[in-house]
C-alpha cells in the first residue's frame, strides 16, 4: 500500500520533472522492482530485502515500428496478480504453483509509438518481456534491430559465466555451441575470453548480499537467442543479438515478427542464498505448452558406447553389447551415436531395433543437424534441416520403432536456427520421437513447451573428460558450478557416471578419472536430465560392487521436487530430489581436500536409508541405517561424494 501510494504520487508529480517511476514488488515484498524514466531513458532497479541487486539498468529496443531507446515517457501502468498451477512431466519438479505480481508499463516515444514492458515478480524471480502492440499507424510486420536491455551489477559483484565463442570457430566450425568453461568469481567488468560477451545463464555473487542468475526463456522460433555483451566499465551487461557469421552467415541478426510482437522473456532469479536459483521454475513459468499430442514420451536412462569406446564402437556387434548392458542396467534406452548409417546401415539398424525390443530397450539415434553451417563430417547428415527430408526420415524411424533422436552440431542462435529447433520438435512429436539437442543453444522453456523435448547439451559435457586430462583435473570443481548455472534453468545432458579408472576402451590408455566412485553416483542426482546417458562400460559390472548398479537401476531421471541443501559453486554442492515418496540426497566435493559438512535433512528423519559414500581411495562403501534426527554429517573425500536414498 505504501509503495502503491508512493508510486502514485511520483507518477502524478514527476511528469514535469522528467523523472517518472513505477514501483512493484513480489508477493512476499522481499523483491522490489523500480521502473523509471529519466530524461527520456527507461531504467529499472532491483532490490532484495532493501539491498540493491541491480543498479539503474537500461530498458528499451530499436524496432522498425519506432525507436524505443530514447525519448520515452511512462504513460501508464496496470497491475495484476497471476496465479496458475501447472504440471511438468520431464523436469526437476512436477507441479508448480505459480504466483506473481504483474506490472505492465506502457511507454510512448517522441513519435507517439507505444511499447509495453511486462514484468512478473514472484518471491524468487523477476521475468520481463517487451510487447509492441498493433496500432492505427502500425498494423503489419515488425523488425527488432536490437535491445538495449541491460543488467547493471553492483561493482564488487563476481561472476560465474561462460564466454560466447566466435562464429564458425572450434572443431569443424561447429561453434558457438555453449561449450565453454565457466569463469570462477571473476570481477564483473572483466573482459570475456573472446571479447564477444557471454551466454546465458549467468550467475553473479552480489557482493556479500546474495546471488543472482540471469537467463532467457520462451523462444520457439519467434525470436533469436540472445546473450550478454561484455560489461561496460560501470558494470552493465547489455543484451546482444547473434553475430552475423553464426549459422555460416545464413539468416538475419535481427528479430522479425508480426504485430503485436513480443520478445523473449529475460529472467532474473535472486535471493540471499543459492536456494531460489536451484529451485526456480522461471524458465517454465512464463511459457505455455505449444504442441498437443496423445503420444507418450518417456524419460529414462540410456547406455551409450560412444562416450568411452568412441566412433569405432558404432558398429552392430558393439551396439548389441551395449543393448545388453542397457538391459542389465534396467535402462529404458540405448543411444547409438554418429556414423551408424555407414557402419551399421539402415537395414541392419531395423534388426538392431528389433533385438533391443526383445530386451525391453528402446533405441535413440544420432543425427547431424546440417545443412551448410558446419563442416562436421559425421553422418547421417542433411536429414534434419529441410522439412520434406526430415519428415520422410522420421517416418522411417517411427516405422522401425526408434523412440528418439540426438541431433548435433547446430550453427548459432539466429531466429532462423531457433525456428529449426521448433520445427524439429514439432515434426518429431508427430512421429513419436523424443529429442535431445547437442552442439546447441540453451533450451529456453522447452520442457513445458514441447511434449517430446528431453534434454540438451549446451554445456562443456563429459566428452571433454575423454578429450583432455586438464578437463578431468578440473571436473570435480566444474561439476559443482553446473547445478547453480546451466542446470538450474533446464535439463542438461552432461552424460555422467563413469567407473573406469581411465576413460578409454583400453584399460592402459586414456585420461585418468579424478573423482571417487561415490562422486560419480552422486552426479546421477546432482545433474538433472530427463534422459541420462550413463558413461558406464560392460566391464564395470563385474569390476565394481553390485550395490552401485542396484542404485543406478532405480534412480529416477525426472523429479517431483528439488531442494537446495548446501553448496558453493566451484567448491561443493548438496541437492535433494524426490520422486513419488522417495528422496535422494546427493553431495559432491569439488575440491581436492576432504570435507565434513553438516546438513539438515528433515525429509529423511526417521527413515531407513541407504548410503553410498567414500571408502578407500576412489572406492566407495555402502551402509544402511535409520536416520534418527534430521542433522547429518557428510564426510567427503577429496573430489568425493555421497548419496543417501530411500530404498
Ligand atoms: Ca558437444
Amino acid at each position: 500500500m505504501r509503495y502503491f501510494f508512493l508510486s502514485f504520487l511520483l507518477f502524478i508529480f514527476s511528469n514535469s520533472l522528467h523523472a517518472q517511476k513505477n514501483i512493484a514488488s513480489s508477493p512476499d515484498k522481499n523483491i522490489k522492482l523500480e521502473v523509471s524514466v529519466l530524461n527520456g531513458n527507461a531504467f529499472y532497479q532491483v532490490f532484495y530485502k532493501e539491498n540493491k541487486f541491480l543498479d539503474q539498468s537500461p530498458l528499451g529496443l530499436l524496432s522498425s515500428v519506432g525507436d524505443f531507446t530514447k525519448g520515452l515517457k511512462l504513460v501508464g501502468n496496470t497491475k495484476n496478480t497471476i496465479q496458475e498451477s501447472y504440471k511438468l512431466e520431464r523436469s526437476k519438479v512436477s507441479s508448480v504453483n505459480y504466483k506473481a505480481n504483474e506490472t505492465k508499463c506502457v511507454f510512448t516515444n517522441a513519435a507517439n509509438d507505444t511499447l509495453h514492458i511486462i514484468f512478473r515478480i514472484t518471491n524468487t524471480d523477476i521475468t520481463f518481456s517487451y510487447l509492441i502492440p498493433k496500432s492505427k499507424k502500425n498494423t503489419g510486420n515488425c523488425i527488432i534491430e536490437k535491445e538495449i536491455t541491460g543488467f547493471k551489477l553492483p561493482l564488487k559483484s563476481t561472476a560465474f559465466i561462460t564466454p560466447q565463442a566466435p562464429p564458425l570457430s572450434g572443431w569443424e566450425k561447429t561453434k558457438p555451441s555453449y561449450e565453454e568453461e565457466y569463469t570462477r568469481e571473476t570481477p564483473v567488468a572483466t573482459k570475456s575470453q573472446y571479447g564477444l560477451g557471454y551466454t546465458f545463464p549467468a550467475l553473479f555473487h552480489v557482493e556479500d548480499k546474495g546471488w543472482l542468475l540471469i537467463s532467457e526463456t520462451g523462444i520457439s522460433g519467434n525470436y533469436p537467442g540472445t546473450r550478454l555483451s561484455d560489461a561496460s566499465s560501470d558494470g552493465i551487461y547489455t543484451v546482444a543479438f547473434p553475430q552475423e557469421g553464426e549459422n555460416n552467415h545464413n539468416g538475419s541478426v535481427t528479430a522479425s515478427g508480426i504485430l503485436p510482437m513480443q520478445t523473449s522473456w529475460k529472467t532474473i532469479t535472486l535471493g540471499t542464498t543459492l536456494k531460489p536459483i536451484v529451485e526456480s521454475t522461471a524458465s517454465t513459468d512464463v511459457v505455455k505448452p505449444l504442441v498437443k499430442t496423445s503420444k507418450i514420451f518417456n524419460p529414462g536412462r540410456a547406455s551409450w558406447s560412444w562416450i568411452v569406446w568412441q566412433d569405432e564402437s558404432c558398429n552392430y556387434k558393439d551396439q548389441k553389447t551395449f543393448i545388453d548392458l542397457a538391459s542389465d542396467m534396467k535402462c529404458e534406452y540405448i543411444l547409438i551415436d554418429a556414423l551408424w548409417d555407414v557402419n551399421i546401415g539402415k537395414e541392419k539398424m531395423a534388426e538392431l531395433v528389433d533385438y533391443a525390443k526383445t530386451k525391453n530397450v528402446s533405441v535413440l539415434l544420432w543425427y547431424n543437424s546440417n545443412g551448410n553451417w558446419n563442416t562436421a563430417p559425421q553422418t547421417p547428415k542433411n536429414k534434419m534441416n529441410t522439412q520434406e527430408t526430415r519428415r520422410a526420415e522420421m517416418q522411417w524411424l517411427q516405422q522401425i520403432g526408434v523412440k528418439g533422436l540426438k541431433i548435433d552440431f547446430f550453427g548459432g542462435d539466429k531466429q532462423e536456427t531457433m525456428k529449426l529447433y521448433h520445427d524439429i520438435l514439432t515434426d518429431a512429436a508427430e512421429f513419436g520421437l523424443n529429442i535431445n539437442f547437442h552442439g546447441t543453444t540453451l533450451p529456453r522453456g522447452w520442457e513445458r513447451m514441447y511434449p517430446n523435448y528431453m534434454t540438451s547439451e549446451a554445456v562443456l559435457a563429459s566428452e571433454n573428460l575423454v578429450f583432455q586430462q586438464a578437463f578431468c583435473d578440473r571436473y570435480p570443481s566444474t561439476a559443482t558450478i553446473y547445478p547453480f548455472t546451466r542446470n538450474a534453468v533446464a535439463s542438461m545432458d552432461f552424460g555422467p557416471v563413469f567407473l573406469n579408472k581411465r576413460l578409454n576402451r583400453e584399460p592402459n590408455k586414456g585420461n585418468f578419472r579424478k573423482t571417487t566412485d561415490a562422486f560419480e553416483m552422486a552426479t546421477a542426482v546432482v545433474f538433472f536430465s530427463a534422459v541420462q546417458h550413463w558413461g558406464l562400460t560392460p566391464e564395470n559390472l563385474t569390476e565394481k560392487p553390485s550395490y552401485l548398479f542396484e542404485y543406478l537401476k532405480n534412480v529416477p531421471t525426472v523429479w517431483d521436487e528439488t531442494l537446495f541443501i548446501d553448496g558453493y559453486p566451484g567448491k561443493y554442492c548438496v541437492i535433494a530430489r524426490r520422486k513419488n515418496t522417495k528422496w535422494y540426497v546427493a553431495a559432491i566435493n569439488g575440491e581436492n581436500k576432504t570435507k565434513n559438512i553438516t546438513v539438515n535433512l528433515p525429509m529423511l528423519k526417521g527413515k531407513d536409508i541407504s548410503i553410498i559414500s567414500d571408502g578407500e581411495g576412489q572406492e566407495s562403501k555402502f551402509s544402511t541405517r535409520k536416520l534418527e534426527n534430521s542433522s547429518y554429517n557428510l564426510e567427503l573425500s577429496a573430489n568425493g561424494g555421497t548419496v543417501l536414498f530411500m530404498p
